[in-house]
């Protein structure tokens, strides 16, 4: 079995410090390639036991950091670390035994040939933990613990409800009680009438398990619902983070401003129709000069389209705006 490489305790449990990701894409039909600026010098951290918000609209970069902070992708540059040691020196192993992802749509993240027993329980025979017994036994209370009768154990997930297969997904992440999960979006492909069951039931399993989680979504009041810090990210870089309840009472960054005044559609594809920023929609291939937020900004001046502003510590949260105050 490979050693776990020495960590520090006192560091945050995932943080991610001044991480860039660039790809680079092909354009139009002739094969011309260009960079898409995923992320720009994204600083975030994951405190252990805490539950942190990433919002932000379709193309902002959420999924890409979930992917980096997951360890299934590395940075073009800055660096995601475990407990203070890069994510990229641990064995791929050992990342997923610490940090597992609960994905958007249960449907297509659950192999269908499967029982759900066998789906639940895989994690334990991959890392080697418990025999057969055993595995059945955690498989009944994983199932317990997700508040699924024990009976479902020998279904297919063709037998389940949406609801019900993200609760299988959960149970699945939480079988090797990792200490931190990444939930991308996991209660928008469910129906509202299911959302709020599984919102609760992420809640309840934070105070029951201690587990920590990054909780990405477009969805402002889910997040100010579920998160204690909250991070907005805009074109790839964060504009504002901080305390979930001060950030979104007092915004100070008119993005985050913005999002609050706005109505969110559930569908992520669609953007943000409703936000009151012009028809210029962000595009990562062709970021803005200066402010990257300028050309929807209402209180852009001629400073904010030449200088990028710095990220700067304003009214206890961090804020990238000249004029934040
Ligand atoms: Fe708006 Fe200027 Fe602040 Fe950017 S720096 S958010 S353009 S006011």
């Amino acid at each position: 079995m490979t050693a776990i490489p020495q960590t520090d305790r006192t560091a945050p449990l995932v943080e991610a410090t001044a991480v860039t990701r660039h790809y680079r894409v092909s354009t139009g039909a002739f094969g011309h390639k260009a960079t898409l600026h995923a992320l720009s010098g994204v600083d975030l951290s994951i405190p252990r036991g805490a539950v942190v918000g990433l919002v932000g609209e379709s193309g902002s970069g959420k999924s890409t950091l979930s992917r980096l902070l997951l360890g299934l992708e590395t940075p073009t540059a800055g660096r995601v670390t475990l407990e203070g040691r890069p994510i990229a020196e641990i064995p791929r192993k050992q990342v997923a035994r610490r940090i597992q992802p609960v994905f958007q749509d249960p449907y297509s993240s659950l192999n269908p040939s499967w029982r759900v027993a066998d789906l639940i329980g895989l994690p334990l025979a991959v890392h080697g933990i418990g025999d057969g017994p055993s595995r059945a036994r955690r498989v009944r209370e994983l199932l317990d613990l997700v508040g699924l009768p024990g009976r479902v154990a020998d279904a297919y997930p063709a037998a389940l409800s949406g609801g019900q297969r993200q609760r299988v997904a959960i149970a699945r992440a939480l079988a090797i009680e990792p200490e931190v999960l990444i939930c991308d979006e996991p209660t928008s492909a469910l129906d509202v009438s299911v959302q709020a069951q599984i919102l609760n039931l992420l809640l309840d399993l934070r105070r029951e398990t201690g587990v920590a989680m990054l909780f990405i979504s477009h969805d402002l009041a889910v997040v100010e619902h579920m998160t204690d810090r909250v991070a907005v990210l805009y074109l790839g870089r964060v504009v504002e983070q901080g305390a979930t309840a001060e950030v979104f009472n007092a915004p100070k960054h008119p993005y985050t401003a913005a999002l609050k005044a706005s109505v969110l559609t559930p569908d992520d594809a669609a953007g943000l129709p409703d936000l009151a920023l012009g028809t210029v929609f962000p595009n990562p291939l062709d970021p803005p000069a200066g402010c990257r937020f300028h050309p929807r900004c209402l209180r852009a001046t001629d400073r904010c389209r030449t200088e990028a502003p710095a990220t700067r510590d304003v009214a206890g949260r961090r804020v990238e705006c000249h004029w934040a105050e």
